[in-house]
């Protein structure tokens, strides 16, 4: 599939006005239509760009269903300031969005950002394996905010993917996220007790200090969050958006190394089609 790689191609790409539209159908159907309302793969296309299906007669947006659904900002825009945000090295605040990407209001801003976020974060549902270091720390806001937070270790010193969640105060949330985030069998370095670990189906590795830090690669993760979220946000954190943050820090994390920012834009496309529509109201009350 032709996505764009630099922001010259962006534009080449998606000239034409249709060609989002041309480009949101590749991803979500490809060469496998189905009617959304009876599963026919027959259709007509309409000049309104709808897909009438040639069985039931239903005219099939390819917005349904995804975060573009219902939405008045032109796709285009879309597509831009899902460019822009994929580009930026470090993330973006809602502010930054509405200046360089022209959007009429804050609010619109904020909430495009947070759509996007979402559509961010069920990317990469893989678990965790091997050898992971795990801990709790404080952040957000006054560091009030306990996290967990699991590294998966590439190699022998570096770090692959990483995995964090707000700790939610109920009990056995240590266990909940072990088990959204860590394949079993794996093995845990950790400062919790072996005995714990063991009962719920992992291995205890061995924790030793080095260079002065228990766990390296965690002290390492947690520091580019703290120094990304003071960076990035301009102190327009909000503790209620905290898991939003975090998905889009993660998200870029795992792809530190991608070679290309476009192939990053492809995937939050795919992602953006995939998932269910975020309204306002879902977003503002989206619990933790
Ligand atoms: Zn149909």
């Amino acid at each position: 599939m032709d996505y764009p790689k630099n922001l010259r191609e962006f534009d080449r790409l998606f000239a034409h006005k249709d060609a989002c539209l041309r480009f949101l159908e590749t991803v979500r159907w490809g060469n496998h239509f189905q009617c959304q309302r009876c599963g026919g793969s027959e259709f007509w296309t309409l000049s309104t760009g709808l897909r009438r299906c040639q069985n039931c007669r239903f005219k099939n947006s390819v917005k349904t269903g995804t975060i573009f659904e219902s939405s008045r900002l032109p796709l285009k825009m879309w597509f831009y300031a899902i460019w822009w945000i994929s580009a930026q090295k470090t993330g973006v605040s809602a502010l930054d969005l509405q200046k360089d990407v022209g959007l009429g209001s804050y609010r619109s801003a904020w909430l495009l950002l947070h759509k996007i976020r979402h559509a961010m974060t069920q990317a990469d549902r893989l678990l965790l394996q091997g050898e992971v270091e795990f801990d709790e720390f404080f952040s957000g806001a006054q560091n009030k905010e306990r996290l967990f937070v699991a590294v998966e270790f590439s190699g022998l010193k570096k770090i692959g993917r990483i995995r964090i969640e707000k700790c939610q105060t109920s009990g056995g949330s240590l266990e909940a996220f072990l088990n959204a985030n860590v394949a079993k069998g794996s093995t845990l370095h950790t400062r919790k007790n072996p005995m714990e670990l063991g009962k719920l189906g992992y291995k205890p590795g061995i924790v030793k200090p080095r260079s002065g830090q228990v766990l390296p690669r965690v002290h390492l993760v947690t520091e580019q969050l703290e120094r990304w979220l003071k960076g990035t946000l301009h102190g327009r954190m909000e503790a209620k958006h905290m898991s939003s943050y975090l998905e889009e820090f993660v998200f870029r994390f795992n792809r530190r190394t991608a070679k290309s920012r476009g192939l990053l834009f492809q995937r939050v496309i795919e992602n953006a089609v995939r998932i269910e529509p975020a309204s306002y109201q879902k977003i503002v009350t989206r619990p933790s």
